[in-house]
């Protein structure tokens, strides 16, 4: 269901693909004080990760539910309108995903995804990431 107004979702529009978006801010934030040093947005590798640990060899994926088509999401909406239009930019953004994560991995990156809605519960999406890097 579509319960946006038109600006409210010419405003979400704008913010697609945009880079410093509020959950990758606030995941940069949680691993910045645990301890985690990174880098950001690297343009040398595919699909531009937006954090990058260069001493895992691991690169981290933030993405926003609604745009990344997080399955089963109640954030995954589906606007009523411009259905066809929609449908296209959903399929073409989850297979630049796929294709993104694929390349990492045949170059040797662990690749972690994190979804915008896990960044409610942050201590989960720390222990996670922890966990993933082996170093719990
Ligand atoms: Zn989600």
């Amino acid at each position: 269901m579509d319960t946006f107004s038109r600006l409210k979702r010419s405003e979400i529009m704008q913010r697609v693909k945009s880079e410093n978006t509020r959950p990758e801010m606030l995941l940069r934030s949680l691993l910045h004080r645990r301890g985690y040093r990174f880098c950001l947005h690297r343009k040398d590798l595919p699909g531009k990760p937006d954090i990058v640990l260069p001493k895992f060899h691991t690169v981290i994926f933030v993405h926003g539910c609604f745009w990344h088509r997080h399955k089963k999401c109640k954030r995954a909406t589906t606007p009523r309108d411009n259905r066809l239009y929609w449908a296209k930019k959903f399929v073409r953004n989850t297979e630049n995903d796929k294709k993104h994560r694929r390349d990492l991995k045949k170059l040797g990156w662990r690749v972690i995804v994190v979804w915008e809605c896990q960044l409610k519960k942050p201590d989960r999406v720390l222990y996670a990431v922890d966990k993933k890097l082996r170093i719990l």
